[in-house]
């Protein structure tokens, strides 16, 4: 089989400002995954470094860089799947993780579940060795003042669709064997509830993968994409349309029309070809397929 893969890091509307650190940012975790995949690494291994990449990344809302809650912290979900037996981990609302999707992936491996919370998740992080990280290392200077202007700023009346959510982060990969797996991380959405927890962690909506569907990874306004499963959605249109493109673009539709929802999604066919649509201004969306010699970078 002849791997492929796809990531993205985010989808909203990315200042002009930071064009290029998306760009690079999703450039270099395609090569990270990609480096996993020539050396016949498993999608998982795949999906983990280019996601590892992107949470180093303080680009993007995932790991270290994460948009911070209405009390001020990083509160972290990832998820991932792997497409041979159907396993899955997930995280949600932990803090002090540097790489939430290494948690997830521990869940998956290492727990009988398939999804850990808040305390829960902190105590089996410190179970299984996680390291605990300081605030700085996932509070950037840039979250921390923009929280003390949401402080400053703030009214009651809660905005129906958040301003931003834009630069979360997933992976979609396919290794030699033919098996798929998907990933998505993010610290959520800018000043949301404490305990709030978006579509990232949960199976179908943030993320999905089956080695006869194919996978995909969501990014957007997380409570309209959970209301429409978007990354299960995406296969289910793939299997009826067979065309990965047409597919993200079926969901997409649906996200939009019937739940107002915005946001976007990659993925990749069982064969590894890849897909991507959004409704939001940019998607930033990276790729590549073993007839490439580089990664294509789309935004
Ligand atoms: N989907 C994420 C969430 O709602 C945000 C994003 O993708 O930027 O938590």
């Amino acid at each position: 089989m002849q791997p492929s893969i796809i990531v993205h890091g985010g989808a909203g509307d990315i200042p002009p400002g930071l064009l290029e650190a998306h760009r690079e940012g999703t450039r270099r975790a395609v090569e990270a995954g990609w480096a996993v995949l020539a050396s016949s690494g498993s999608a998982l291994d795949a999906v983990e470094a280019a996601i590892v990449v992107m949470e180093d990344d303080e680009t993007f809302d995932a790991g270290r860089g994460s948009f911070l809650n209405a009390d001020g912290q990083a509160e972290l979900d990832a998820g991932c799947m792997e497409g041979t037996q159907l396993l899955v981990g997930a995280v949600a609302s932990v803090q002090f993780i540097q790489n939430p999707i290494r948690l997830a992936r521990a869940v998956m491996e290492k727990s009988e579940h398939v999804l850990l919370v808040a305390h829960g998740a902190q105590r089996f992080a410190q179970k299984m060795g996680f390291p605990i990280c300081d605030f700085t290392d996932l509070v950037v200077p840039r979250e921390f003042e923009r929280w003390q202007r949401f402080l400053r700023e703030r009214t009651h009346a809660a905005p129906q669709v958040p301003a931003d959510p834009a630069d979360t982060v997933g992976c979609v990969a396919l290794d030699q064997t033919g098996h798929i797996a998907a990933g998505t991380s993010t610290g959520g959405t800018r000043n949301k509830v404490p305990g709030r927890v978006g579509d990232v962690p949960l199976v179908g909506c943030g993320f999905f993968a089956d080695d006869e569907l194919g996978g995909a990874s969501s990014t957007g306004w997380g409570e309209s994409i959970a209301r429409v499963t978007l990354a299960r959605l995406a296969l289910y249109h793939l299997q009826e349309l067979g065309d990965p493109q047409a597919a993200a673009q079926a969901a997409i539709r649906v996200l939009r029309d019937k739940v107002n929802g915005s946001g976007g999604i990659i993925l990749l066919s069982p064969a590894g070809r890849p897909g991507w649509d959004h409704n939001t201004q940019h998607m930033a969306c990276a790729y590549r397929t073993a007839r490439m010699d580089a990664p294509e970078v789309r935004l």
